[in-house]
């Protein structure tokens, strides 16, 4: 399957709209260049935005920048919980809407979605600094990760100090959060060759993505030399790209596989251990 670029935003997305229903000219030229799948409608409908306000729209947007430019928001609201609050905001429900007058911070608070900035806070250098110490891996599984972690979570320890960070991938992160940290270890260390599998996928589907981006290229600057789509060579290459992207969906559907399976034995492991501490039932 080729990737796909929607005409409306996840936000939109999450409002359970169509984007079958929805035009957008930009999106859909830049997806054609970058031979992607388009969804979305052909003809461009200028009424249809949620946000009537131009200026609005604007704010809107700005925020979302500002919420993707930084870190510590990110770690500590999903994109899921800040989309709903748009959306809350968007219809009128909080009688906020956010904009440039006012903090980030600021912003945050008046929809609901406070942080703490303090919390978190290990400076650049540090964060990077570790990166390098472990070579851009995930301590845990050994895939590539780039999130500095915290042993002790840091919303039971408050403890930024070098010894208790280390690297993870985004899953490990996720699948630790709050999880004591001993106990995840100890899940972690009975799982060693599972985790070496989940190394050989990652590498064997770059390796394979990196092809098939090379050959998608390709294709797409012979396109634009001959000027023609339907040239029994270039058919002849699409077909070798459909081929190859065959098997990176194969293979990344056996990973994902791998990877929720993963993730239910950390939970049940959780769950198990949470049922053992509490005693009052039986
Ligand atoms: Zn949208
Ligand atoms: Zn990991």
């Amino acid at each position: 399957m080729n990737p796909k670029l929607t005409s409306i935003c996840d936000i939109c997305i999450t409002r359970n709209l169509n984007p079958e229903d929805y035009a957008n000219d930009a999106v859909a030229t830049f997806a054609q260049s970058l031979l992607y799948t388009f969804v979305g409608a052909k003809k461009q409908d200028q009424s249809g935005f949620i946000v009537k306000n131009k200026k609005d729209r604007k704010k809107y947007e700005a925020f979302l920048q500002d919420y993707d430019g930084n870190e510590i928001a990110r770690q500590q609201i999903k994109r899921s919980d800040l989309n709903l609050a748009v959306i809350k905001s968007e219809d009128g429900k909080l009688n906020y809407v956010p904009n440039q007058g006012v903090t980030f911070e600021q912003n945050l608070k008046e929809m609901d979605l406070e942080i703490n900035f303090q919390l978190n806070e290990v400076d650049f250098i540090d964060r990077e600094r570790i990166r390098a110490k472990y070579k851009y891996r995930c301590q845990y599984c050994g895939r590539r990760g780039r999130s500095v972690d915290h042993k002790d979570p840091v919303s039971l320890s408050h403890n930024n100090s070098l010894d208790n960070l280390t690297l993870a991938c985004a899953e490990c992160n996720r699948i630790k959060s709050d999880m004591p940290y001993k106990l995840f270890i100890q899940l972690n260390d009975q799982i060693s060759e599972i985790n070496k599998k989940l190394v050989k996928y990652e590498d064997a589907l770059g390796t394979l993505r990196e092809e098939f981006e090379h050959r998608r290229r390709y294709l797409a600057a012979q396109v634009h030399l001959k000027g023609v789509i339907n040239d029994p060579e270039l058919n002849a290459i699409r077909k070798q790209n459909k081929s190859l992207q065959d098997a990176i969906d194969s293979l990344q559907s056996d990973y994902d596989d791998l990877r929720q399976t993963r993730k239910t034995y950390f939970d049940t492991g959780w769950r198990l251990a949470r049922i053992k501490e509490n005693k009052d039932i039986i």
